[in-house]
């Protein structure tokens, strides 16, 4: 084949084992057979409305077999694929849609106003719905696939080709799209595999939403490349969840932190049968230990991941064997991908000692699309720099601390939020917790804990400090305590520290929300 890029996996998968079931979705299942005859026929579709090597093709909605078909057509013609978060406003997607220069527009369940801005301030060429039209210049997404042409096509695809421009999630500014090759998902894919252990019997439950490259690109593609079945699911639900691990024996499931909270206090988790589970995959944010212990309590270990998109995404991982003795870290980096930790001055930190993490690896993005300055800015002799700050210890086994940008500078000490919000959450009257740097005279920045209660507690400031005496280091223990009913998040979980700052930082304040 003269593809050599992901637009061939499933051709490739359909040689080997056509007859195994790929997707699940509901009551649809799709064997690889039948992925890979609609991908060839929406590769048709879409070359017929004029997608050539290297267009773009965006896809909005919410986890659906067409968002992989488009993927796999997409990469069929040698175009880049551009996932949009259908949590994004009409104003958001026309600037993603600009910013791609994306020229066909696949799309489900958004409304037609949303639709009609989209066609307003972006003008995609085309534009196909999945399902009921919603648009008068929508069309049907469906019956052109079906009437659409079977043969094969080969285009000229290498791993150094451009395969999707995924943006990042935006939680310290506005999203910026890392372009990743063909290559850079390839060895994603094969980090995974090797370090995971993946195997063609997976039965993969993902029902986090595939427009964030952990979902794509740790759960769902290795196990397309490797052979075993995706449950897809378009949104996630605890009851559900546990109803799908009995019913399609899920060996493997994918999820940030916050959705396993909301599985483990589901009423139902504790005479779920769990037993065809062999790994829980979390990423994206820190596993708080109170996680990690209830669901050791049932015999099953975290996989935890760190990464971003720009690493397309996997970065460290921490394997199963590793969750008790290394409870905490994210672990070792993937086997292809290296990492370092440096100080401000770009040298090398020793081990105990807090620094930058910085990638390099043929994951890794060579640039974002149309960002030349933040390009330069994040790249340097090959090392990506994260903007996040870790440690590592004897073995190697690297910690995640903060976000650099979310550092409080206190009295000339270092105070890392992630881990005074950890300490905080351990506080049974605490739901939820932000802890954010607010200026003051005499030590240029202190910190400020901003508490969402357990619905039903009011619990008192003076008591959620004394909770920190003798856990925290006495600089790091918050100089006041502001109360809220929730706190801003991104789709995927992650306190969105900006908006949480403009709200709740100016000086003043004291009872915020309450
Ligand atoms: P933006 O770059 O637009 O500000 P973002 O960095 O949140 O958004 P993503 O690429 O989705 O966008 O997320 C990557 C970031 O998520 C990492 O840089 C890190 O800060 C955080 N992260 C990911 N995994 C973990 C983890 N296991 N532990 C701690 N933090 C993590
Ligand atoms: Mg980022």
């Amino acid at each position: 084949m003269r593809n050599q890029g992901i637009g061939s996996w499933t051709a490739r998968r359909a040689r080997k084992t056509p007859k195994r079931t790929a997707l699940v979705f509901g009551d649809h299942r799709l064997s690889y057979a039948a992925l890979h005859d609609r991908a060839t026929r929406l590769a048709h579709v879409l070359r017929d409305r004029g997608v050539r090597p290297g267009d773009r093709v965006a896809y909005l909605g919410p986890n659906h077999p067409a968002y992989l078909e488009t993927l796999f057509a997409t990469g069929v013609l040698g175009a880049v694929f551009v996932p949009l978060n259908s949590r994004l406003t009409g104003p958001e997607l026309v600037y993603q849609l600009r910013d791609s220069g994306s020229a066909v527009l696949v799309h489900a369940d958004r409304d037609a106003e949303t639709l009609q801005a989209v066609h307003d301030g972006a003008a995609p060429r085309a534009a196909l719905a999945v399902g009921d039209p919603v648009h008068p210049a929508d069309l049907p997404y469906d019956a052109l696939i079906e009437a659409a042409s079977a043969e094969p096509i080969d285009e000229e695809v290498g791993p150094g080709d451009p395969c999707l421009i995924m943006y990042t999630s935006g939680t310290t500014g506005r999203p910026k799209g890392a372009v990743l090759t063909h290559g850079n998902i390839t060895w994603n894919s094969v980090n995974v595999l090797v370090d995971v252990d993946l195997s063609g019997d997976e039965v993969m439950l993902v029902s986090a939403p595939l427009f964030h490259t952990a979902a794509l690109n740790m759960t769902c593609l290795p196990t397309l490349l490797k052979g075993g079945t995706v449950v897809l699911e378009q949104a996630f639900d605890p009851a559900r969840t546990l109803e799908l691990i009995a019913r399609y024996h899920v060996t493997c499931l994918f999820g940030v932190p916050a959705m396993y909270d909301r599985i483990a206090a589901d009423p139902g988790f504790t005479g779920a049968d769990l037993s065809s589970v062999r790994s829980l995959l979390c990423g994206g944010a820190p596993v708080p230990a109170r996680t990690i212990r209830t669901y050791l309590d049932r015999g099953l270990a975290f996989v935890q991941g760190y990464g971003m998109t720009e690493a397309s995404p996997g970065v460290l991982l921490l394997d199963r064997a590793d969750s008790l003795d290394k409870a905490g870290s994210a672990g070792v980096p993937h086997f292809f991908t290296d990492v370092r930790l440096v100080d401000p001055l770009g040298d090398d930190v020793p081990p105990g000692r807090r620094g930058e993490v910085l990638v390099q690896g043929p994951n890794v993005t060579a640039g974002y699309w149309g960002l030349p300055q933040a390009t330069a800015e994040s790249i340097s002799d090959g090392w990506f720099h994260t903007g996040d700050v870790a440690v590592a210890d004897e073995d190697g086994y690297v910690t995640i601390v903060d976000r650099l940008k979310d550092v409080i500078i206190s009295g000339g000490e270092n105070i890392y939020p992630a881990e005074v919000e950890d300490a905080l959450l351990e506080h049974p009257a605490v739901r939820d917790c932000a802890v954010i740097g607010v200026p003051d005279p005499h030590w240029g920045e202190v910190g400020r804990a901003v508490v969402v209660p357990e619905p039903g507690a009011a619990p008192a400031e003076a008591d959620l400090l004394a909770h920190l005496e003798g856990r925290l280091a006495r600089y790091k223990i918050p100089k006041s305590v502001v109360f809220a009913g929730s706190l801003p998040r991104t789709p995927s979980g992650k306190l969105l520290k900006p908006a949480i700052r403009s709200a709740h930082g100016s000086t003043g304040e004291r009872d915020g929300g309450r």
